[in-house]
């Protein structure tokens, strides 16, 4: 089990996904290192809120980010901060995580500390693929037959899926996650 707020996110997310989070824990916790769930699933409009930082006037961001649950931010806090839309994150399907190292209940943002080499490092050991090589760190996903990226066909699985019962469900199923 992992703290209380990190158990929360995990059940948003592919159960198998949620448990080899909890094996890194409790394996870096072995040496020392906690580590805490920061984000988990995300809606689609919340995944649009975050695409229009840095893309539109932060009243606009505001007005979208009020929609959808999420905190306002101050004008200096409007820069870009993905590359992704709606559905072109795994984080929109539960297929991804953000986690960080904390120390003494703080987290620890310094990418040179090397308690993130060690979640990379043992993330990727056990199947899942670190968000690294496009920036996003300490970002895992488990995505089962897709690639980084959700493509076309996984948006219109979702979408056509989602018009009777649950999109993320459909990929789910489709994704082949061994
Ligand atoms: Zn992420």
């Amino acid at each position: 089990m992992m703290d209380k707020n990190s158990e929360a996110r995990l059940l948003d997310l592919h159960p198998k996904l949620a448990q080899k989070i909890r094996t890194l824990a409790e394996t870096l916790l072995q040496e020392g290192i906690e580590i805490r769930v920061t984000q988990g699933f995300r809606s689609w409009a919340q995944q649009h809120a975050l695409w229009l930082q840095g893309r539109a006037p932060v009243d606009d961001v505001n007005a979208c980010r009020l929609n959808c649950g999420m905190q306002i931010i101050p004008e200096h806090q409007n820069r870009r901060v993905t590359k992704a839309n709606s559905g072109q994150s795994w984080h929109c399907y539960g297929m991804a995580t953000d986690v960080a190292p904390f120390r003494n209940g703080l987290p620890i943002w310094d990418e040179t500390d090397p308690a993130w080499a060690r979640i990379i490092t043992v993330g990727e050991a056990l199947g899942m693929r670190s968000g690294t090589s496009w920036g996003d760190e300490p970002h895992l996903e488990l995505t089962g037959k897709w690639g980084p990226v959700p493509g076309p066909e996984v948006i219109q699985l979702y979408q056509d899926a989602n018009v009777n019962g649950s999109g993320t469900q459909a990929v789910w199923d489709a994704a082949e996650i061994a």
